[in-house]
């Protein structure tokens, strides 16, 4: 096929985080939705990965190795996408790894200030049996909350109990944007702030490109054509490049999906042009 009607979503979960999307199912859903060229992006994890990639062959998709790290600037939670880095490098598994045990220790704190308030019927075992790595978070407790019935829908569970406001809310060990810049551009990798029209911190962005920062994920669900101009615009005047995904989660998110956002492949182009430089 002529490359200039080649599909990309580079934004994508899987089981091995706190998607229920197993890497079949990911290349499954993939294959039917037209999408030729995609990125797993798992926070804090790279399980995910190399079996995507062996599957992927069968359906002639393209997989970019990614990651989407957390990270924290004034109490803010600022997600920074990671692409084309070294994914098998021993230093950034051992980085993940740590922020993997904190997830996992937060979350045992979470499942206590649930149990505070009567809800003591969720394990730490249960939760972690969701997620094929320790990458725990708080869609997979929203998702054990609406199947013990506390809660009708994942919505619910965050507004209720898990976010910020929510009374099991416990803040996760993060990197500040620069380390996590940092860490993706020391492995080579290319680093691109995720979904910043939720995320609104545009006033940052300026010291976000001092600090080496690559990108912005232009394309996102459900926002409208004014918001994209807007963050083309920023793009432009910083000379960053531009993406775009789905942030699909399977069961994890209701409100997305593999293939909701058709990035074209130019963009894939541009931002492979820019791993090869590092
Ligand atoms: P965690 O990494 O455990 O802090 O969980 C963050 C994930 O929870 C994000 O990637 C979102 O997909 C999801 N999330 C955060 N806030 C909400 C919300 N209000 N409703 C639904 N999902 C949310
Ligand atoms: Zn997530
Ligand atoms: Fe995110
Ligand atoms: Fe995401």
């Amino acid at each position: 096929m002529s490359p200039s009607r080649l599909n990309a979503d580079l934004h994508i979960h899987t089981h091995f985080s706190d998607s229920s999307l197993s890497p079949q199912d990911v290349v499954t859903q993939a294959y039917q939705n037209d999408i030729h060229c995609l990125a797993i992006t798992d926070h804090d994890t790279v399980a995910g990965i190399a079996p995507t990639m062996e599957l992927a062959k069968e359906y002639d998709i393209e997989v970019i190795p990614a990651i989407e790290l957390s990270s924290c600037y004034h109490n803010k939670d600022i997600h920074i996408l990671g692409y084309g880095f070294d994914y098998e490098n021993i230093d950034i598994i051992e980085q993940f790894n740590v922020m993997q045990r904190e997830r996992v220790t937060r979350m045992a704190l979470m499942i206590e200030k649930l149990k505070a308030v009567g809800i003591d019927n969720i394990t730490l075992d249960e939760v972690r049996s969701l997620a094929c790595s320790d990458s725990v978070g708080r869609p997979h407790l929203a998702r054990i909350l609406k199947r013990k019935k506390w809660v009708k829908s994942l919505k619910e569970a965050f507004i209720r109990f898990l976010d910020e406001q929510g009374i099991a809310y416990v803040p996760k060990y993060k990197l500040s944007p620069k380390e996590a810049i940092d860490l993706i551009r020391k492995a080579n990798g290319v680093a691109v702030l995720a979904h910043p029209m939720i995320t609104r911190v545009d006033e940052l962005i300026p010291r976000f490109v001092e600090d080496g920062l690559d990108g912005l994920e232009v394309y996102y669900p459900n926002i409208s054509n004014t918001i994209i101009r807007h963050y083309t615009k920023i793009t432009q005047k910083y000379g960053m490049i531009l993406t775009g995904g789905s942030d699909a989660h399977g069961e994890g998110k209701d409100t997305t999906f593999i293939g909701k956002i058709k990035l074209p492949y130019e963009n894939v182009v541009q931002l492979k042009n820019r791993i090869s430089q590092r």
